[in-house]
């Protein structure tokens, strides 16, 4: 999954069973449905809300008011990011005796994604007792099984008090610059409140889906009415709030642009509060059952100690095809992806069964689109053409119920995407659509240059910039450490873990970070970078395990899971590593236990 290095596209096996009639003319569908939406233009068919959509990226959410003097200081340690990657990084340097800790965000408080992401309807789809971290150690239940935002904001708040990280956190402040500085091995870093901050370890903690990107057709700037990214929900525009129905729609044509994970949430929002809703939709998403229901409070507190880590680990083995004995989280992820039907077998009947297995899944989801949507055009144009793993799924019991209200209009674009906006609407299939207020659900930059989504580009040895460094593709060991960039420890995507729970790999990877800085403040490092001969090591490891499932992504629909299908050498450089988190841990565990920074360039003193 994401940004593949160029795959064979592998020929697949031949049907063997007796529906095989069914099959080939499934199989024929994905392959049409996926050729329709190929674009020669890839990633850069986005842009990003700069320059003259820079308005696209006001914090709709901060004090606009807030001044505060400029800070001039030196610490051990800089976290740049202050979600759940930045919290963990600095709850784990605390455990570590590491209190000398500075935390910066552009954002006003903690949060990150949870932070800009106030939508409507905007919750978590996967569990909370699996999600949200560190409960057992704040004694904290949440109040349904799957939460929402608004609680999910609150609990990151939460963990800023419990854990007393407020006093270390600059809010909305971006960081302009950071340069190593040799001479007195510290990352010298400027901010846009004018602050100079020299710390020994510079963390990135940006986020993984923190760059909000806009489709790049034309005319978004010269639309009229309201027009803001989902990520910057604009509630004066809207009325209401992320706990309160919207009250400003009731005479409003609201146009929202894209139908990923985040569209399925906000549109049954729009449904029953504005005049009229339309729904451009590009690709369909896969929508199955999402079954929400307020948290056993017996139950939760019958739990025994150390319960959460057991059900973090569960959840991934589930989700990834281990098959574990019992299956504790029960819900639809784990029920949809109990069978990992993505990785390459060699064995003819076996890659046939899972590829029936995979197809039997999208069926029970394309079914489900005929037992809701009434009218059957659209539920035609609702179903998913893809295999289960192409896309992220979606669980949801009122997207589906939406299109059949008279207000909810589908704009299905059979593929090709919204074509442009004007002044006073959207045009898709070459006929405008007057629109009042204009939704962008339109994602992230993933796999554009991380001096691009970090919105600074480092400087290290020499001057040397991030970019120029990575001007072929990111070179790391472990996503974490790279050369000629001392105590500099990224959370990021490129080269490092994902999966279904987002958090259980932050929490990997700033477990990770805190103790390579705790264990070089202990062993007398002055610094630690990776060695050039690690970085190629460990892009063999992913290119090695990205094998297993180039095939099968390469069969799906673009999507930045597969880097919109463009297989350019210095992207493919950004693949993340493929199999489960608990092995991408496994390797950081190794790593750690060996005691000696095996891969890393150390210098004591
Ligand atoms: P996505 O990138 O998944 O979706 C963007 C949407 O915009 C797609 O439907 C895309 O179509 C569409 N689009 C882009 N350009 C055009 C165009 N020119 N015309 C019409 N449509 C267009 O972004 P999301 O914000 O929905 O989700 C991003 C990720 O955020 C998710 O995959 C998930 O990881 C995370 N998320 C997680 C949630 C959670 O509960 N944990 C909830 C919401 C999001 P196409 O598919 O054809 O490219």
């Amino acid at each position: 999954m994401m940004a593949l290095p160029r795959p064979e596209i592998l020929s697949m096996t031949e049907p063997q069973s007796a529906d095989a009639a069914a099959f080939a003319e499934a199989r024929e569908r994905y392959r049409r449905e996926r050729e329709k939406r190929i674009r020669p233009d890839g990633i850069a068919q986005f842009q990003d809300m700069t320059g003259d959509l820079a308005a696209f990226d006001r914090d709709p959410f901060a004090d606009p008011e807030l001044t505060r003097e400029p800070v001039d200081e030196e610490v051990e340690v800089l976290v740049m990011g202050a979600g759940f990657a930045g919290m963990l990084t600095a709850i784990n340097l605390k455990a570590h005796g590491v209190h000398d800790v500075r935390i910066l965000d552009k954002a006003g408080d903690f949060g990150g994604t949870w932070y800009w992401n106030r939508y409507p309807g905007c919750m978590c789809d996967v569990e909370s007792y699996t999600y949200l971290p560190l409960l057992e150690e704040t004694g904290y239940m949440p109040t349904e099984k799957y939460a929402s935002a608004s609680e999910i904001f609150e609990y990151c708040r939460l963990m800023g008090r419990h854990f007393d990280l407020y006093p270390h956190a600059l809010f909305s402040t971006v960081v302009e610059d950071a340069e190593w500085d040799e001479a007195a091995g510290r990352w010298h870093v400027t901010t846009s409140r004018g602050d100079h901050l020299r710390a020994r370890f510079f963390v990135t903690a940006g986020g993984i889906l923190a760059k909000a990107k806009l489709p790049g057709i034309p005319g978004i700037g010269d639309f009229r009415g309201a027009a803001f990214h989902t990520s910057r929900w604009d509630y004066d525009v809207t009325g209401g709030g992320p706990t309160e129905p919207m009250d400003r729609l009731g005479d409003k044509r609201v146009g929202i642009i894209g139908t990923g994970a985040t569209a399925v949430q906000v549109v049954p929002q729009l449904a029953t509060t504005a005049r009229e809703v339309y729904v451009f939709q590009r690709t369909p998403s896969a929508v199955g059952e999402r079954n929400n229901g307020p948290t056993d409070v017996d139950w939760f507190r019958s739990l025994e100690p150390g319960w959460q880590a057991e059900r973090i680990r569960n959840f991934t083995q589930v989700v990834t095809g281990a098959q574990p004995e019992v299956n504790l989280v029960g819900d639809g992820w784990t029920t949809a992806m109990w069978e990992d039907t993505h990785v390459k077998v060699d064995d003819p009947e076996e890659a046939a069964r899972l590829e029936r297995s995979d197809f039997e899944t999208m069926e029970g989801l394309r079914r489900r689109v005929d037992e809701i949507v009434e009218d059957p055009e659209t539920a035609e144009q609702l179903k998913p053409w893809y295999g289960k793993h192409c896309k992220r799924m979606c669980f949801h019991d009122e997207y589906l119920p939406a299109f059949n209200r008279p207000n909810v209009h589908l704009v299905d674009t059979d593929g090709r995407g919204v074509e442009r906006v004007t002044p006073t609407g959207v045009v898709a299939g070459g006929q405008e659509h007057p629109i009042d207020v204009l939704v962008f659900a339109s994602g992230y930059e993933v796999t554009t240059e991380l001096a691009s989504r970090l919105g600074f580009d480092p400087r290290g040895r020499g001057g040397l910039s991030l970019t120029e460094r990575w001007s072929d593709g990111p070179h790391t060991l472990h996503g974490v450490l790279t050369a000629e960039f001392p105590n500099l420890l990224m959370i990021g995507i490129a080269q490092a873990g994902f999966g279904t729970n987002f958090l259980h790999f932050l929490a990997e990877s700033a477990k990770h970070v805190a103790w390579i800085i705790a264990a070089c403040e202990r062993e007398g490092v002055a610094t630690i970078e990776a060695t050039p001969e690690a970085e190629e090591d460990w892009w063999a490891v992913l290119r090695e395990q990205s094998r297993l499932i180039a095939g099968y992504s390469a069969h799906c629909t673009p999507g930045y899971y597969n880097n919109e299908l463009s297989f350019d050498e210095k992207t493919a450089r950004n693949l993340v590593y493929t199999g489960s988190i608990l092995d991408y841990a496994g390797f950081l565990e190794r790593w750690r236990a060996a005691g000696d920074f095996p891969g890393a360039a150390v210098v004591t003193g």
